[in-house]
């Protein structure tokens, strides 16, 4: 057992915990990054690649929006690591009158924040995209979103971070958040060793449920797993992002291979798993959607398909921020599968705040406190740090 101090404790290595531990670092703070397996174990590098502002709920859009207009189109250049960002585009497909209210409400929410999105209908969607069947009756078109590397990005800001002198514990199982006079100062993990901290920020995905609860943080979230497949390469067919109201997402890699996932039904089927597994139900559903959508794929072979967990509030929306009931405490979790093309936003506004900064957008609608799920559980109780996790 060991005590280690620095300025910022992070528990969690996906693009949230790297993305924090690489701003701090830039601003000369000293940083402690706990992994519990290793660097991008989580969704951060199993996902679709999809940087999407467009379809957000409102209380999260200035967030995505930060990231599209600010980070990503420099982030290459910043790190020295090529994340494959292209603003190329996002295109989503609606198949009835209802999806084409929904695609017209999503219009409305962009327009609020500045973000441009337009509605095509019939040959207007062929010019976008001249693969699509006539199944598509209407789509969404936002230029300004994009697709990038998951694997990439999250390893560029891990690497960098490093480089400037952030220390990153892999297998190191955070279990505990000890309160010193009232304030979160220590991190206890599985081996017994205490990391000391003026800040502790939580990006930990769904495990940080449980450890919020060890200071009385009560987050009403649930385990889903997400999959998805990859084919071989193929000449190239588009350079956007492509999603369904069906529920399909995915992009064409930069070398060519298409990577696209789609909710099956099954996803809740398996949150009792610890290791996410691939399941060839789902596969063949992902199939099945994108051969409706666009029957030109339907040639290709599948390579290989994956799975991982995303963490889902209760509400669809991330909880973000500083917990005021307890001082010190940074948080961002339940990102609900979409917390990739915001990532490294939410991990400068983490950083800002943890420095006693101002975030750079307004997230106090993404405040823990938000839920109202009844009485039944306190949203917060007063935990001296006595229970730790026993999951
Ligand atoms: C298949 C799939 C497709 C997706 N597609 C998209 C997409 O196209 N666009 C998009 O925006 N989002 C997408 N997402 C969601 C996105 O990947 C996540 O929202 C995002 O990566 C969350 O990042 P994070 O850093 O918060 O968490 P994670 O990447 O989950 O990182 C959390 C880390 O914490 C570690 N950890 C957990 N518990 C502990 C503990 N007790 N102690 C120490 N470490 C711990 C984990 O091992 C993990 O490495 C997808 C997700 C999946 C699974």
């Amino acid at each position: 057992m060991k005590t280690e101090h620095a300025d910022v404790i992070i528990v969690g290595a996906g693009i949230v915990g790297n993305a924090a531990a690489y701003y701090l670092t830039k601003a000369g703070m000293k940083c402690i990054v706990l992994e519990e397996e290793m660097i991008g174990h989580g969704g951060s590098s199993r996902n679709g690649g999809g940087v999407r502002q467009s379809g957000r709920d409102p209380r999260e859009f200035a967030l995505a929006a930060y990231a599209a207009k600010h980070i990503w189109p420099t982030l290459s250049e910043e790190l020295g690591v090529d994340v494959e960002y292209r603003q190329t585009g996002y295109l989503v497909f609606g198949y009835n009158e209802e999806h084409d209210k929904s695609i017209a409400s999503r219009i409305e929410t962009a327009a609020s924040f500045g973000v441009y999105m337009e509605m095509k209908h019939g040959d207007e969607i062929k010019e976008i995209c001249p693969y699509v069947s006539e199944h598509v009756t209407c789509a969404g078109w936002t230029p300004s979103d994009g697709v990038a590397n998951p694997m990439r990005a999250t390893l560029g800001y891990y690497i960098r971070a490093r480089e400037l002198g952030a220390r990153f514990i892999t297998g190191e199982k955070a279990i505990k958040i000890n309160k010193i006079k009232g304030a979160a100062r220590q991190v206890v993990t599985a081996r017994g060793n205490v990391y000391e901290g003026d800040k502790i920020i939580v990006a930990a995905g769904y495990h940080g449920k449980f450890l919020l609860e060890t200071v009385g943080i009560v987050v009403p979230m649930q385990k889903k797993l997400n999959e998805m497949l990859v084919t071989e390469p193929a000449p190239r067919l588009f350079d956007y992002m492509i999603g369904g109201m069906s529920g399909f997402y995915g992009q064409q890699t930069k070398h060519g291979s298409l990577v696209f996932g789609c909710p099956s039904g099954r996803e809740y089927t398996f949150h009792e798993l610890q290791t996410p597994i691939s399941t060839s139900v789902t596969a063949s559903f992902i199939c099945e959607s994108l051969g409706i959508d666009l029957p030109i794929l339907k040639q290709l072979k599948v390579v290989r398909a994956w799975s991982g967990w995303v963490d889902i509030s209760l509400d669809g929306v991330p909880v973000i921020g500083a917990v005021e009931e307890v001082p010190g405490l940074l948080v961002a979790i339940a990102s609900t599968g979409h917390g990739f093309g915001p990532g490294p936003a939410v991990g400068y506004t983490l950083a800002q705040l943890a420095m006693d900064q101002p975030s750079p957008v307004d997230i106090t609608k993404l405040h823990f406190d938000r839920f109202d799920y009844g009485k039944k559980q306190p949203r917060y109780f007063s935990a001296s740090g006595g229970g730790a996790l026993t999951r």
